[in-house]
């Protein structure tokens, strides 16, 4: 292998997040941009030939782990073509997607043949009008999409894009009394249900402190239901979940900590903004812009050595707090969460 890609304070970068597009099919009223917003061109986005190549390029260099996302990237058009070249490329080794599930169930199948090796779908709610509430603010949309959304999330188990994760944002005041009933989820299907706590970010001040609900407060609730709880310890591809199991159920339980105990000290990873911003911290707006070099002479080492000029740069940590948004221009349905 080719020298490990390493930043400024000695951490190893594994994994890329790429934002495949900026647009969604949802407009989930914490993360999308209000309805004026306008989306980038075409010509603006990264090309599916742009990303494999950013991807060739660090592969060598021990980034083996790479995630699609978006925006929703399943409303991109032939993102199969992407999964095909991208998993085809030596060195990576796990290539997954971040899906609100909506397209799913029509997609799961291709994806899988294609190379895709798992998926992660957010569900914020299991209840029908809380799911048009959050995802729909202006009532645009038909009332079945939750039906959509599980039967997406029950064709990628059938197709074998697994482990499945279900993410879910935790709110209170909006899904904090559903903990038992996404617990359940765990008993017969070999789900992660993964609690995420809500960050200060967004566009229109949909968040504030009193919605936030740390993960020991939600791992208190959820001992009231199930007293026996078991700690697992960090296991492959768990990223930066800590996960619990109750006894007897299939599936297991995380809690992804940004707020309460932050993950910087481990952060292995990079992401690709849709317009072609490498960005090497989700709170830092520090970005590098590859698109002048990928659409200019520059050859693969130019490019590599801009990369590592930025990672050299990450920043050591940031410090989120339930104290206010955080300094981050853009929204998540930017950056690819
Ligand atoms: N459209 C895809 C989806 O819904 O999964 C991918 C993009 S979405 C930006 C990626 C993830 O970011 C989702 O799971 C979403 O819930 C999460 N997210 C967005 N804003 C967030 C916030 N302020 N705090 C925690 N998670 C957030």
């Amino acid at each position: 292998m080719a020298h490990q890609l390493i930043d400024g304070n000695n951490r190893p970068i594994r994994y890329m997040r790429v934002s495949v597009t900026d647009r969604c099919n949802l407009r989930c009223r914490y993360c999308t941009p209000s309805a004026d917003f306008v989306s980038l061109l075409h010509s603006q986005v990264l090309s599916y030939e742009e990303i494999e190549r950013i991807v060739r390029i660090l592969a060598p260099h021990g980034v083996n782990s790479v995630r699609l996302t978006g925006g929703e990237p399943l409303v991109r058009k032939h993102l199969q073509r992407l999964v095909h070249s991208v998993s085809s490329i030596p060195g990576v080794d796990d290539l997954s997607l971040t899906t609100n599930g909506l397209l799913l169930e029509q997609q799961a199948e291709d994806l899988k043949k294609s190379g895709l090796s798992r998926v992660n779908v957010s569900i914020d709610t299991l209840k029908e009008d809380r799911f048009q509430w959050i995802t729909d603010p202006q009532g645009m949309r038909l009332s079945d999409d939750l039906s959509s959304v599980m039967a997406g999330l029950m064709e990628a188990c059938r197709v074998g894009l697994t482990p499945v994760k279900i993410n879910v944002v935790l709110m209170k005041g909006f899904n904090d009394d559903e903990l038992e009933q996404f617990a359940e989820l765990t008993r017969d299907n070999d789900f992660e249900v993964r609690f995420i706590e809500f960050m200060p970010m967004g566009p229109n001040g949909f968040w504030n402190e009193d919605r936030v609900m740390l993960a020991d407060e939600a791992k208190t609730r959820l001992r009231r239901y199930y007293p026996e709880l078991d700690p697992l310890g960090r296991g492959e591809g768990s990223g930066p979940a800590t996960r619990y199991r109750i006894p007897g159920h299939t599936g297991i339980i995380g809690f992804i900590t940004p707020i309460s105990s932050h993950f910087c000290v481990q952060c292995n990873r990079i992401r690709l903004t849709a317009d072609g911003k490498l960005r090497t911290c989700l709170f830092s707006d520090q970005e590098t812009d590859l698109i002048p070099l990928l659409r200019g002479n520059s050859g693969d080492n130019e490019i590599f050595e801009a990369i590592r000029a930025a990672v050299r740069e990450k920043p050591r940590g940031q410090e989120i707090t339930t104290k206010g948004p955080a300094a981050c221009a853009r929204t998540m349905s930017h950056i690819g969460g």
